[in-house]
């Protein structure tokens, strides 16, 4: 991608109404555009990141066998009314709306109900399951408050999974599993080292949830750590916590942290509300397990800008950034940028190539504020030599070496 064909401008300022930094970051950076709080468009190098995020869930999903679908924003009432959750008392956040002929609807905030009364046509008998289906789906939320970017949607991308099993041992194993594959994604996404599994609700023993919770200034809720035996403990469960591990509330600090992640283990209590069952190997009806599994999608991506900046601008993980390479040319080289731009996409590097006709200092901050992991600068001075300059985002380290050199060290990765 040439910076001279993308539309979006880097900005001195964000929005005087901003207040939340990744927010603030990404609108600066050209990632995201703000409709009204709570509410943001993704721009090119914003929907890449939302792309790559994507990408790496959609791979730790399908390697647990789950199948890929998307579901509709638009909901029926009597589905959400055969539990208790059509109510606006019970459900705090519905955004509901009518058809022409006053039919009230319900604009998705969540899938559970509306997948478990698809799934009445496909589940029937044992040979059915298990099944896990997962989605990436725009949410609709009305959110009390919306200070936290994109961090909080009040229309936001989660990436929701339900699972549909046989038998209570066969839904815990899978829950375990998606454990494991969520530490995938969070060690992949670069925030897995702050990120704490805790067990959040307990309630009735057969139905109970974790949340992933990513250590973040910002973040809206609170984990207690005892660093030296590795535990995290979910505000809402500290006393009884405290408890059963044997240890004190003085051993434990509190950490500001995101929730970028919840999985609930149903057991069977929403199915049988439901009326979902399947027929066993004697032609007996039986209960159905299930499990719902979410991932913030757009809000990782307000943890990880959240995290991962500093005075400068933004610094993408390489697993996610939008391109791997900015290439800058300084003066009149454009013949050389463009070879060298065009030796990096066919090595397989993604580059984002600033082609305008401005000031070094000027590419450079830009290249700075947009946080790709490398930037690669190409200047008459240096060609002479037979050189470029190769900068890490990361650390501001400058190397300079022969184009040779460059491709090897970026290929690396
Ligand atoms: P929170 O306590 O932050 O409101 P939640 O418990 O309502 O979250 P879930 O319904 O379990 O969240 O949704 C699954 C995941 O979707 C959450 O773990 C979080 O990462 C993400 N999420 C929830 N609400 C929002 C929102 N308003 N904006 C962006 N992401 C959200
Ligand atoms: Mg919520």
């Amino acid at each position: 991608m040439r910076v001279s064909h993308l539309f979006t401008k880097t900005l001195k300022n964000a929005p005087a109404d901003e207040v939340a930094k990744n927010a603030q970051l990404l609108i600066r950076a050209g990632f995201v555009y703000k409709e009204m709080a709570g509410v943001y468009a993704y721009l090119p190098l914003g929907l890449r990141v939302l792309e790559n995020i994507k990408a790496i869930v959609r791979e730790e999903m399908n390697a647990i066998d789950s199948n890929e679908l998307i579901m509709t924003t638009l909901q029926r009432k009597e589905v959400w009314e055969k539990t208790t959750r059509w109510s606006d008392e019970v459900v705090d956040v519905w955004f509901k709306t009518r058809l022409k002929d006053d039919t009230e609807l319900g604009l998705g905030w969540s899938h559970e109900e509306p997948i478990v009364e698809m799934m009445k046509q496909y589940i029937h008998s044992y040979r059915d399951l298990p099944v896990s289906l997962y989605q990436f789906q725009p949410k609709m939320r009305n959110e009390l408050r919306a200070k936290s970017g994109i961090m909080r949607g009040r229309e936001f991308i989660m990436k929701d999974m339900y699972s549909f099993h046989a038998s209570k041992e066969d839904l815990d194993a899978y829950y375990e599993k998606v454990i494991e594959a969520y530490k995938r994604v969070y060690d992949r996404l670069g925030i897995g080292g702050d990120t704490y599994v805790t067990f959040a609700s307990g309630g009735a023993f057969t139905k109970f949830s974790h949340e992933f919770q990513t250590i973040c200034e910002a973040g809206e809720d609170v984990i207690y750590l005892h660093r030296e035996k590795n535990i995290a403990i979910n505000e809402e469960v500290l006393d009884d916590a405290v408890v059963e591990l044997g240890i004190t509330r003085e051993e434990l600090e509190p950490v500001k942290t995101a929730e970028s992640g919840n999985i609930f283990n149903f057991g069977s209590q929403k199915t049988d509300e439901m009326g979902l069952y399947y027929t066993d190997a004697e032609g007996k009806q039986q209960s159905l397990y299930i499990g719902s599994y979410g991932i913030g999608i757009t809000r990782a991506m307000g943890v990880i800008a959240e995290k991962m900046s500093d005075e400068k601008g933004l610094v993408w993980p390489k697993s996610i950034a939008p391109y791997h390479v900015y290439l800058v040319s300084i003066g009149d080289v454009d013949e050389e940028a463009t070879k060298l731009y065009g030796e990096l996409k066919a090595a397989g590097i993604t580059v984002l190539f600033d082609d305008r006709d401005e000031r070094p200092g000027a590419k450079f901050s830009d290249a700075e504020l947009i946080g790709l992991p490398y930037r690669v600068t190409i200047s008459r001075r240096l060609l002479d030599e037979g050189k470029l300059e190769l900068t890490y985002r990361a650390t501001g380290e400058t190397e300079v070496l022969t184009p040779s050199e460059v491709l090897a060290k970026i290929a690396e990765m």
